[in-house]
């Protein structure tokens, strides 16, 4: 068995507060709460995530082949982004584990964690135990830190048999 993993990163700024725009993180709509800016939904989880898949498979899924689903075909859903993503895995190759290490100021993520694992292990069909999700403030740091949008990082482990 080959075991391979690779590391993916993503950050988007909010939108202005006046936007009408949802936020979603890792396909779980946070309430109350503005969106980030992104012609798509801005689903900087789901974004680290395909960015650590293509780490794998060397095709660069964000970037031009996602503008023209974006742009071309109207897909805004980064769930779309991520399928397309797993779809250039091997035959052999499985996605085994997932870990996300989120920086934001707002929202309070804790609530929401369970939900996006389970959100994400649906997505990737393996277990909520093999989602992994930590959440960090920044300590006024960086942008992020100062809360003026999301970063992640998303490290994925995938298995050849
Ligand atoms: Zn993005």
């Amino acid at each position: 068995m080959i075991v391979r993993t690779a590391i993916g990163q993503d950050s988007h700024r909010f939108e202005s507060s006046t936007a009408r725009k949802p936020l979603v993180l890792g396909g779980v709509i946070i309430p109350d709460h503005v969106g980030l800016r992104a012609n798509s939904d801005g689903d900087v989880v789901l974004h680290a995530l395909a960015n650590a898949i293509s780490g794998i498979t060397g095709i660069p899924v964000l970037g031009e082949i996602a503008d023209q689903m974006c742009l071309e075909k109207g897909i805004t859903n980064s769930e779309e982004y991520v399928r397309r993503a797993i779809s250039d895995l091997g035959p052999n190759q499985r996605i085994s584990h997932v870990s996300f290490s989120i920086e934001c100021v707002t929202p309070r993520l804790s609530n929401y964690l369970t939900a996006m694992r389970d959100s994400i292990s649906r997505l990737l069909g393996i277990e909520t135990t093999d989602v992994g999700i930590t959440a960090t403030s920044g300590e006024g740091l960086t942008d992020c830190g100062r809360g003026e949008g999301i970063s992640v990082y998303c490290v994925v482990t995938v298995i050849e048999v």
